[in-house]
């Protein structure tokens, strides 16, 4: 009679131990959080550039950690449909200053400091000041400390302050924990929590721009952002940066802006060169992601947008764009993984549900 028990009661722990590594086997979700390229009118209601990297395991629906790159317009808008509230993100990482890029930050911080301004800050991850070549100054630092100076001046800050004592006095800004770092052209490591790291390089497209890799034990994501080659315009080999090429190597997942090759000079649809040649091409994008062994691409920031007949003030050739025009200009890169045309809230699991 004992024996049987003893084998049961070794069946029950081993199952028990079997359901327990189950739970707790380490995920990520990748969400494009907006898909809309360039500073333009909007369309369709897509919301403007942003990504959210969500790491964990099974039990928690890998949500202990949930990190925000770029945060353009309407993207607490998006983070809502999908139950995120904005006082769960950890970090917020800009690729660069660029308004379509943040200019939905003071939304999520003012959802936030709404009622859960003493909770724990927000921290904000960029680069440091630069002086572009025209002498101005880039500064993420001054964006962050004064996002809601209008809100300041118009008395709404106060007025909200005086009636709940969790917004502070001083408005969103002072729920943000700024890490400005100076980019270099090797990875280096920005930001970490338990088991996730995020590192960045340098890359081009305006002064400051950069790229950031997500390390975790259920794999890593690039986010490009809009980076392009160092030499801003043809001669050039490719149009793609070399610094992401290599943060990118064996990622599973790279994330990309992209511009679809009909866009280009010549073709007919009167775009700035200088605008056409500081986003990466489909093509490229495709062998770049080849070259680096990518398993997947989700291309966002699409320009033009799917079904759009024109990229505002500009024409799109021909006729509209297609989910498949998009895939055969990255397969004709020659990547063969599988590709993700982004649309807003596509969204990328790993590892798969079983
Ligand atoms: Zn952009």
């Amino acid at each position: 009679m004992k024996r049987p028990l003893i084998a049961l009661a070794l069946l029950t722990a081993w199952l028990m131990l079997a359901v327990t590594t189950a739970q707790a086997a380490p995920c990520l979700i990748v969400t494009l959080t907006g898909t809309h390229g360039g500073p333009q009118q909007p369309f369709k209601g897509l919301a403007s550039a942003g990504t959210l990297v969500r790491y964990g395991d099974d039990a928690n629906n890998c949500g202990i950690v949930k990190l925000q790159f770029d945060a353009g317009r309407g993207t607490t808008m998006r983070l809502s449909q999908i139950g995120v509230g904005t006082e769960q993100l950890s970090a917020v990482f800009f690729t660069h200053m660029h308004g379509d890029h943040t200019e939905g930050f003071l939304d999520l911080v003012s959802s936030r400091w709404a009622f859960h301004g003493t909770g724990r800050k927000i921290d904000v991850v960029c680069s440091s000041d630069v002086v572009a070549s025209q002498g101005f100054i880039i500064s993420c630092r001054n964006f962050v400390a004064h996002m809601a100076d209008a809100f300041i001046q118009s008395g709404e800050i106060a007025q909200r302050h005086s009636e709940v004592k969790e917004r502070t006095a001083g408005g969103p800004a002072d729920l943000v924990n700024t890490i400005a770092f100076d980019p270099k052209d090797d990875p280096q490591l920005v930001w970490s929590s338990g088991d996730v790291r995020v590192s960045a390089v340098r890359s081009t497209h305006i002064p400051g721009h950069v790229s950031y890799r997500v390390d975790t034990p259920a794999g890593s994501v690039v986010i490009g952002g809009d980076a392009v080659n160092d030499a801003l315009a043809p001669p050039r080999s490719h149009s793609t940066s070399d610094q992401v090429e290599r943060l990118a190597k064996g990622a599973d997942i790279i994330v990309h802006s992209v511009i679809h090759p009909i866009m280009g000079p010549g073709m007919g649809s009167d775009m700035y060169p200088y605008a056409y040649y500081r986003q990466g091409t489909a093509t490229d994008i495709g062998a770049m992601a080849q070259r680096d062994g990518s398993k997947y691409l989700m291309l966002t920031h699409l320009i033009p947008s799917l079904g759009a007949d024109e990229q505002y003030p500009f024409k799109v050739p021909g006729r509209p764009l297609t989910e498949a025009d998009y895939r055969k200009a990255v397969q004709d890169g020659g990547f063969t993984g599988t590709i993700i045309v982004g649309t807003d809230l596509a969204s990328l699991r790993l590892p798969a549900k079983q």
